[in-house]
């Protein structure tokens, strides 16, 4: 018995590893699937106790300043590459930058480029009905937020919902043994804090600070930041589309996302590069986006139809007309 919870165990540490090895024996269905699951999740745990280590190591302004500019440039790679790009394939690129934007994705610990983006073809497919992986409207805010990952059913990544990016070899590694490129980086942001410390101690700069800062503050700063999408994005905020599902637009959340939060224009048209559909909804990605299509790095960005930007004056018009006739 002990033997067997033993076994069972260090089979939960081992997918930490090796995500894919031993997924496909985890039961991905009923009630028990949705069990919160301790072991998968400690690591996801340990980062946000590991944040109270900013009390041992301090502060100083570089480290401060890194954890923003690594925060700015993952959240980029999440919302561009892993999210417009993999998910929804609203530019191309090449297939070294798809790379190289892989591993940027990567250092955000969010899971490799393929769960992600299968994750997320599915909740476009199923937006806020019963098999919506994270639906606040089914499950309430906080499954939304974070418990649907912390289970065995979502753990699995669905390859054939991905097929199209399943097919390069480096990107399935990249998947497959996800925890790589977070402990590679984690441990670059130490020796580098390590280098200043020695060589540029007028900065102030240890080793230790900037790895808390750096990697772990920041990164759970970017988690939150990201899951706002899949929770508050369904709940607060204006819908100028009528789409079937609870996506909303909130300007807070788009700042905070480089662009995510204009939420709603996603789900009405998710194949556009752009998700801030008008001028005043700021979004930053995009203006990225459209800086490295000038440079050649990605090309093929899919804009926005006219009909879908006309849509919400002509029902505002249509609403008025009607109203006006309920008058008469
Ligand atoms: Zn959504
Ligand atoms: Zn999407």
């Amino acid at each position: 018995m002990v033997f067997d919870q033993l076994k069972k165990i260090a089979r939960l540490v081992f997918l930490w590893f090796d995500t894919d090895d031993q997924a496909a024996e985890l039961q991905t269905e009923g009630p028990a699937a949705e069990a919160f699951n301790w072991v998968r999740v400690l690591p996801f745990i340990g980062m946000h106790v590991a944040c109270f280590c900013v009390l041992w190591v301090g502060w100083s302004p570089f480290a401060v300043g890194f954890a923003v500019a690594l925060y700015l440039i993952r959240m980029f790679a999440i919302t561009a590459f892993y999210h417009r790009y993999f998910s929804h394939r609203s530019f191309k690129s090449s297939r070294a930058l798809q790379f190289i934007f892989a591993v940027l994705g990567c250092t955000a610990v969010q899971r490799g480029p393929l769960w992600w983006a299968a994750h997320h073809r599915h909740h476009h497919a199923f937006s806020d009905t019963e098999r919506d992986a994270h639906s606040p409207r089914t499950r309430g805010f906080w499954w939304s937020h974070m418990l649907w990952f912390t289970c065995d059913a979502n753990f699995p990544t669905q390859y054939h919902r991905v097929k199209d990016f399943a097919k390069y070899p480096e990107l399935r590694f990249l998947n497959r043994y996800d925890i790589l490129v977070p402990f590679v980086f984690a441990w670059a942001i130490l020796f580098f804090g390590m280098a200043l410390e020695r060589w540029a101690p007028q900065l102030g700069v240890t080793g230790w600070q900037l790895l808390v800062w750096g990697f772990v503050i920041s990164t759970v700063v970017l988690f939150h930041a990201t899951f706002t999408i899949n929770s508050l994005a369904h709940v607060i905020g204006t819908r100028p589309y009528q789409t079937k599902d609870d996506s909303r637009n909130h300007w807070f959340l788009a700042l905070i996302t480089l662009g995510e939060g204009w939420h709603n224009n996603h789900h009405r048209y998710p194949a556009s590069v752009r998700q801030g559909f008008r001028w005043w909804e700021i979004d930053l990605t995009y203006y990225a986006l459209r800086l490295m299509a000038a440079l050649g790095l990605i090309w093929d960005l899919r804009p926005v139809p006219e009909r879908i930007l006309r849509e919400p004056a002509e029902r505002a018009a249509a609403n008025q007309l009607q109203s006006i006739e309920g008058l008469s």
